[in-house]
């Protein structure tokens, strides 16, 4: 098709160009003299994309789901008790892997397209007099229903429990997109990948650790080979990696923590919001509700949408790839059907969203759901523009 395609699902998101030359490179000698300067530039940007101060971030060739399994193995003992808020298919994964890595979690269950509960968390804490607990795993931006949980509410709440268990956030979909605060939430690990807010293909895992959770990693008795923390901070101190670094990745990395700074953390969040909160006004036009309960809690940085009943989600995902050139996120697991996605996260202005929305809403109209072409995108250019 002639034109651009649109790559509207929340990751892979679009590689801006600027990504995509800084990765078009020759391979380099991981192992030469000059390349620990490198390694450094790389490892010591990355803390301040979730305003980081103490601590350490790593990077593995791998993906965000690795990282998921990465924080748990370097910090808890065979066997060790979490607790877990269950509300989409990430939260639901998150808890997967740690049961399959023979960890035990205590699981709340909340609805699809709510939150975490900072009041049940506390509750769930409080009633561990034995501080059995070792952890609590939070998804921080559930990516199959489009809400974002206050990862500062769950913190307070593990605070007036006065527990000492560690907080391990996935913020695959929100860091470098949403605002993530590692240091004032009292995150210990967050946990996220290189396709989404950073704009870059996959094949990057990016762990951030606390100092506190650095401190659990040398006694730490489950066994791990490639994950193996101490392996990588022993490298990491000399500029290096343990095994071969996938450099191509790398380069974009460096090129997009440039990009992401010199935009500035706070004005790329920023920036989300804005767009999201057009794309929730064209959805309201087009009479459709959100997978999202509560305006509060919906994401920056993808919106879920729900189709009428009577209708699959799968044949507007469908009409719209086949016919408008525009991808779709499908709906997953549970809302499969019931709703699509639009991402809006990474590489994204109010234009190029503009004629995404354009194309949802002729997808819409194909499938049969009663929207009125243009309502949805004028709602948001209401949004978007800029009055003098
Ligand atoms: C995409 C995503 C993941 C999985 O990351 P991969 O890089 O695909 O392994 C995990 N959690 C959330 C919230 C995500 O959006």
């Amino acid at each position: 098709m002639a034109g651009r395609h649109f790559l509207q699902i929340p990751g892979p998101t679009p590689v801006p160009d600027r990504l995509q030359r800084a990765m078009h490179r020759q391979m380099e000698d991981h192992r030469s003299s000059t390349f620990p300067a490198f390694t450094r530039s790389i490892l010591s940007r990355l803390p301040h994309v979730v305003h980081q101060t103490r601590g350490e971030a790593f990077v593995f060739p791998a993906t965000g789901s690795a990282m998921w399994e990465a924080a748990l193995v370097n910090t808890l003992n065979p066997g060790a008790r979490l607790l877990a808020p269950r509300f989409g298919q990430f939260s639901h994964l998150f808890i997967q892997t740690a049961r399959n890595l023979g960890y035990t979690v205590d699981v709340l269950e909340e609805p699809w397209g709510e939150v975490a509960d900072p009041a049940k968390i506390e509750a769930a804490l409080a009633a561990d007099t034995a501080h059995e607990i070792q952890g609590v795993l939070l998804v921080h931006n559930e990516t199959a229903t489009g809400v974002t949980t206050d990862v500062g509410a769950v913190r307070a709440a593990i605070d007036r429990a006065k527990h000492p268990a560690l907080l391990f956030v996935d913020g695959v979909s929100s860091i470098a997109s949403l605002d993530f605060r590692f240091d004032d939430w009292g995150v210990d690990l967050a946990i996220t990948g290189s396709q989404k807010g950073f704009m870059l293909p996959a094949g990057l895992g990016i762990l951030y650790a606390s100092e506190k959770a650095l401190s659990r990693v040398d006694a730490c008795t489950t066994k791990r080979a490639y994950f193996d923390l101490r392996a990588m901070r022993a490298n990491n101190v000399q500029g290096y990696f343990p095994s071969t670094p996938a450099l191509s990745l790398l380069f974009g990395l460096d090129e997009a923590l440039t990009m992401l700074l010199e935009e500035g953390m706070d004005k790329v969040a920023t920036r989300h919001r804005r767009l999201a909160t057009g794309v929730r006004a064209a959805v309201k036009a087009w009479g459709l509700r959100e997978c999202a309960t509560r305006p509060e809690i919906a994401s920056n940085s993808l919106t879920a949408v729900v189709v009428p009943e009577g209708h699959d989600a799968r044949k507007v995902i469908e009409i719209a790839f086949t016919r408008y050139d525009i991808a779709l996120g499908s709906g997953l697991s549970e809302v499969a059907g019931k709703v699509f996605r639009i991402g809006h996260l990474g590489d994204m202005n109010a234009l190029t969203l503009a004629g995404a929305l354009a194309g949802v809403e002729m997808a819409l109209c194909d499938a049969g759901i009663a929207v009125t072409l243009g309502s949805g995108v004028g709602a948001a250019l209401q949004h978007w523009r800029v009055p003098s």
